[in-house]
């Protein structure tokens, strides 16, 4: 990937399966110290098996109070990547209290509050960092059944342009990338069907979904110094889906 992260230590959320997962096993690559955090422990196992290295964490990031104390050990982070997410679908009419919650405490809440655990030992020790967010396009653009997701999108698009406003007088740089369909396990959950995924993919000029090295490459992009006056930022990877 051409990065060196050396001397820094990375803590991936949603690091089991898809893009996470493949985040990770790049950071690791170069050269980072990695701490993948996911809730199924069985994927950590794999991943520990493939990538010795790396330090897993198995926990619910939507249970707030149990990522503290596992991280507590954890903790100082120079880089954080708040990936893990969730979707669920439902047209408009049927979204249930239960569902929404469900998918804005992990697509939002979560972010806020680990970030503001992880932030304030970034402040204290004085060295910077750099976060990334991983939203969607489904933040920009509206989505059939997809309301609670498109919004915990959205929300966490402003979350992180206001994460970018208070912490980067600390030299911390908040930044989040917003992919269009990856066929991951979430991928093919909301994607499988040819009659939604079709005029989706015909809208993208460059004729394809994303694949995740496409996302990996831009999360690399935005915790490296290569982007060092980058901050605040939401970054399509759209192949031009949202211009069009
Ligand atoms: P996957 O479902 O393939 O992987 C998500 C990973 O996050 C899994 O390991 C999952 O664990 C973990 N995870 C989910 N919820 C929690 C939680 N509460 N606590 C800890 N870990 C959790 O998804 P993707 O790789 O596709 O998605 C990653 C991110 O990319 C998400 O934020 C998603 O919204 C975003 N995205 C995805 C797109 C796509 O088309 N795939 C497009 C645009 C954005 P487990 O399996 O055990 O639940």
């Amino acid at each position: 990937f051409g990065y060196n992260f050396k001397g820094k230590k990375a803590l991936v959320t949603g690091a089991g399966k898809g893009i996470g997962r493949a985040t990770a096993k790049a950071l690791v690559e170069c050269g980072a110290d990695v701490v993948a955090l996911s809730r199924t422990e069985s994927d950590l196992k794999t991943l520990k098996t493939e990538c010795p290295g790396i330090t897993t964490v198995c926990v619910d990031v939507a249970d707030l109070q149990a990522t503290r104390e596992k991280l507590w050990s954890i903790t100082p982070i120079d880089l954080l990547v708040n990936n893990a997410g969730v979707t669920s679908l439902q047209s408009f009419l049927e979204v249930t209290p239960e569902e929404y919650e469900k998918v804005m405490n992990v697509n939002h809440k979560a972010v806020l509050f680990l970030s503001q655990y992880v932030a304030k030992w970034m402040i204290d020790r004085g060295k910077g960092g750099a976060i990334v967010n991983v939203s969607s396009m489904a933040s920009k653009v509206a989505l059939k059944d997809h309301t609670s997701y498109c919004s915990s999108k959205a929300a966490l698009d402003m979350l992180t342009k206001v994460m970018g406003v208070e912490l980067g007088p600390h030299n911390i740089r908040v930044n989040a990338v917003n992919p269009t369909v990856v066929y991951t396990e979430m991928g093919r959950k909301a994607w499988s069907n040819p009659q939604k995924a079709t005029p989706v993919l015909q809208r993208i000029p460059t004729g394809r979904f994303a694949e995740e090295e496409d996302v990996v490459k831009a999360i690399l992009f935005l915790l490296s110094d290569s982007s060092s006056m980058i901050n605040c930022e939401t970054l399509l990877i759209d192949g031009g889906f949202c211009a069009n």
